[in-house]
């Protein structure tokens, strides 16, 4: 994983590649930020940097001895953390009992989230953690003498899914720490890390992969023509894997958009029974298929807006999508575009958190039942 592998980021891989070059990278970061933006390949590949031999102005020589172990994953100096847990082969909740699977994993969906990891060991329906166990583990390693790298570096992915007295022990070792030791966290959910240990951490923002970006790649990597790759691009929402999810699943963002035209039609006329069923019928997708559902929404509602204020230029739109977004953009406006685009944000946090789908969508509909009765009252 080198810089020039990561897609977009362009200013964070500046400033990782500057503290560098200055001597003044910090021994613990935290990396934060959306799921599929880029937190773990940039992880790697600014620890790459830092123990690369040559390094060149902006990424790593890609030749030296250090380059060529990164590249495998197999440093001896490179050590990672990551949630498991006991699975059907395999009796352990340390990492490294796992990590056969987490090379092959950071070789074929180095963006994939959690589920994709889960999936790849074959954890069913149980949730991975990062045990006492591991911190411990950690602790033995890093007080080891470097092998072949002037420094060490411990990246931990899903940094919040640590045990409590694992988080503890963490601590203790960020706070005084082996010289020239780095340690990167990893993490969708920082809220849920300890504030002690956020706070001595440079915390880094990592954003979601802009769209036009992502459109970019998908027509330069994958092939695809400049409206498809904007219709995946839309849906992705900033989430790399989920954009090759997409790709093998073609059928997706159609689904997305019929649904999402026949519930706008039941809104604006107030049909409740249709409105109750498409809900029912969205509550019964996996849990991942609402996110993107709602995420294809925020996109075209967003879309809906430019082309009110007729700006077709920036507009990227499929065939019907066009035609039924030419008719819905009146509704659309500078007045009730941010509650529209709260009720689907909201819609998605609730989700994440297990709410009942049912509930949601219903709730959903029905308010913005009544924002487009207020556009259509005007
Ligand atoms: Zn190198």
């Amino acid at each position: 994983m080198l810089f020039r592998d990561i897609i977009g980021q362009e200013k964070i891989k500046k400033r990782l590649t500057e503290t560098v070059k200055n001597n003044r990278a910090g021994h613990a970061w935290l990396f934060f930020g959306p799921e599929g933006s880029g937190k773990l390949p940039l992880a790697i590949a600014f620890a790459r940097y830092i123990s690369c031999l040559n390094p060149k102005e902006s990424d790593s020589c890609d030749t030296c001895t250090s380059c060529i172990k990164y590249k495998k994953f197999i440093h001896p100096d490179l050590h990672f953390s990551f949630p498991v847990n006991k699975t059907r082969d395999k009796d352990t909740v340390i990492s490294d009992g796992f990590i056969k699977e987490w090379r092959d994993f950071l070789t074929l969906k180095p963006y994939g989230g959690l589920a994709e990891w889960y999936e790849s060991i074959g954890l069913e329906n149980k949730q991975g953690i990062i045990s006492t166990e591991e911190s411990k583990r950690i602790a033995y390693k890093i007080n080891l003498k470097a092998y072949e790298s002037d420094y060490k570096t411990v990246i931990i992915w899903q940094a919040d899914r640590m045990h409590d007295q694992a988080a503890n022990k963490l601590l203790k070792l960020i706070e005084e720490p082996p010289p020239n030791t780095f340690f990167i966290l990893v993490s969708e959910k920082p809220e849920q890390i300890l504030p002690t240990i956020r706070s001595r951490c440079m915390n880094l923002k990592i954003p979601r992969i802009e769209d036009v970006v992502m459109r970019d790649i998908l027509m330069l990597k994958h092939g695809l023509d400049e409206l498809k790759a904007g219709e995946i691009a839309r849906i992705a929402s900033g989430n790399y894997q989920k954009a090759l999810t997409l790709l093998q699943e073609p059928e997706e963002y159609h689904y997305c958009f019929t649904r999402f035209r026949e519930l706008m039609r039941s809104c604006y006329r107030k049909k409740i029974p249709e409105i109750m069923k498409i809900a029912d019928e969205l509550a019964s997708l996996n849990r991942e298929k609402q996110k993107s559902f709602l995420n294809y929404s925020l996109g075209l509602v967003r879309e809906s807006l430019i082309m009110h204020y007729d700006q077709p230029g920036l507009v990227y739109l499929s065939d019907e999508e066009n035609e039924f977004t030419y008719n819905f953009a009146p509704f659309i406006t500078g007045d009730n575009v941010v509650q529209f685009k709260e009720e689907l944000t909201k819609a998605a946090f609730d989700i994440e958190r297990n709410a009942n789908g049912k509930f949601v969508f219903l709730d959903m509909a029905l308010t913005i039942s009544q924002l487009l009765k207020q556009e259509q009252k005007k």
